[in-house]
């Protein structure tokens, strides 16, 4: 962590001893420079738009003053109705769920304050009870949050601090009617705090409608690339070329872990076993596998056992991985500010990383739309690729390959699902009426393509599809944001 910047510590907040002493149990020695600025602003009660990536210690920026502001209702009572939901934090993946819960159960450790999880993709039961047993911090994904709020397990009428995690990705998987729901269902008094890493128009129109003269806190230049992050593209012949330029990277760099990012779940899953056979150590992460395997890989992959982690970017959002030396772009993203987030993994607290991108000759636009975005020219070589570069029997239909990774692309590419419903156990007695979107929906870009740019900072960013699942709630998203949440604009 670089706490380089921060001159505060942690006994400068007035934090309770419970709280500092759980911050030093975890060997936090200082605050890094998100939790200098963030904490005595939420400590006041004020809402607050945060520019910070997952990596820079936001969680804490603001879990600890949440936790602070409630420990004037933490008690022992084993009554659920004594431990009514006061923060509710919600994320787009349930992996960002998942971590911030291990955080915050983490810093409330030595409090009487219970915190829960829940998110969509496994069985609603075990949550149900845990819903029903109260906690005063619930973190979740909005979905299956408001599967809670349907069948009544949770009640979020006493919620004095609603937070919005990653809240770009949020907009960019399509969960704008489900945070107006969520948003709608919250007393209209309360503290609020939005975190993104990149500010779209849209995010920014998100912000004006729900944040109450909130305080900007910034740790990152808007948009920028990670400074420390070395550039690179490599330029292959073509898309077959990709696989062996891939475990070449990872030899010739002797990278010691490395993501390697897809654009389709499908590729990443082809990928993997392609690289295993290459003789690399590799394991996929994406939305078709479960959460139980997703979280294995995760811990393989932090462990070390795994080396080349091939994921696309919605199973890869908010992951927090330390020291990850090196990210590579099987695929150029679709959207320009992914690239950002991608990059963002690696070169975290200081530390120095390296981020690699294939391109072929069809890939021009999608660069130009990178460049545009960090406003600078990344540095291009030519591979040469060792023994030629053609992919191995066995590896897929030439043409199933060329469609997946990347070649000649259709002009509106699809977009993955939302990763957090998928999959979902058939005939579950909690299932909503979701899937694909309804008939008399597909002709309305906005629901192909959920949050919109400024022209200047995604002047190349493909739409993406909304995915699968939302149902009813996507009908109300035609009209623009702000209206949406009941804001001015
Ligand atoms: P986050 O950006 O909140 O996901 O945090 C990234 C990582 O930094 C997590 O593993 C945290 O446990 C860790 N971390 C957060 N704050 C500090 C701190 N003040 N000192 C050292 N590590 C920290």
């Amino acid at each position: 962590m670089n706490t380089t910047t921060s001159a505060v510590t942690f006994n400068d907040f007035g934090l309770a001893e419970p709280i500092l002493r759980a911050v030093t149990e975890l060997g936090y020695r200082d605050p890094t420079p998100i939790q200098a600025q963030a904490i005595p602003i939420v400590l006041q009660g004020r809402d607050v738009m945060g520019a910070a990536q997952t990596g820079t210690g936001k969680t804490a920026g603001f879990a600890l003053p949440i936790l602070q502001r409630l420990m004037a209702h933490a008690n022992a009572s084993a009554s659920p109705a004594r431990h009514p939901v006061r923060a509710l934090i919600i994320a787009p993946t349930r992996e960002l769920a998942d971590q911030i819960y291990a955080n915050v159960a983490a810093y409330a450790k030595h409090t009487n304050l219970k915190s829960a999880v829940v998110f969509g993709g496994v069985d609603i039961k075990p949550q149900l009870a845990a819903m029903r047993a109260g906690c005063e911090v619930l973190i979740a994904t909005p979905g299956r949050l408001l599967d809670h709020v349907e069948q009544r397990t949770v009640n979020l009428s006493q919620v004095e601090v609603f937070v919005m995690d990653e809240a770009d990705r949020m907009l960019d998987m399509g969960f704008l009617p489900d945070i107006q729901r969520i948003i709608n269902l919250l007393p209209a008094s309360r503290q609020n705090l939005m975190f993104s890493a990149t500010f779209s128009g849209e995010i920014r129109k998100l912000a004006e409608s729900f944040l109450r003269q909130p305080v900007s806190v910034e740790v990152a230049r808007r948009n920028a690339a990670a400074e420390n992050v070395e550039q690179l593209v490599y330029r292959v012949p073509d898309a077959d070329s990709k696989r062996a330029a891939v475990a070449q990277l990872v030899r010739d760099r002797q990278l010691a872990q490395v993501i390697v990012f897809t654009n389709t779940k499908i590729g990443a899953g082809r990928l993997a076993r392609q690289l295993e056979r290459d003789g690399l150590n590799a394991s996929a992460i994406h939305g078709d596998k479960s959460q139980q395997e997703r979280l294995a890989t995760l811990e393989a992959f932090k462990k070390g056992e795994i080396v080349v982690l091939v994921a696309t970017d919605v199973a890869a959002r908010g992951l927090d991985i330390a020291e990850l030396p090196a990210v590579i772009n099987y695929d150029l993203p679709y959207s320009p500010e992914d690239y950002v987030h991608r990059i963002g993994r690696t070169g975290r607290a200081g530390a120095s990383g390296v981020a690699l991108s294939l391109m072929t000759g069809t890939d021009e636009r999608l660069l130009d739309g990178i460049q545009k975005l960090i406003k600078r020219e990344i540095p291009q070589q030519t591979l040469a690729i060792a023994g030629g570069g053609r992919p191995e029997r066995g590896a897929g239909a030439a043409g199933e390959r060329r469609r997946d990774e990347g070649a000649p692309r259709p002009p509106r590419p699809a977009r993955e699902p939302r990763e957090e419903r998928a999959p979902r156990p058939a005939g579950r007695p909690d299932a909503r009426p979701r899937g694909p979107a309804l008939p008399g929906f597909s002709d309305d870009p906005f629901f192909f393509k959920p949050y919109e740019s400024a022209p200047e900072e995604t002047a190349a960013a493909a739409p993406a599809e909304g995915g699968a699942g939302g149902g009813l709630r996507r009908r109300q998203a035609s009209r623009p944001v702000a209206a949406l949440l009941g804001g001015k604009k």
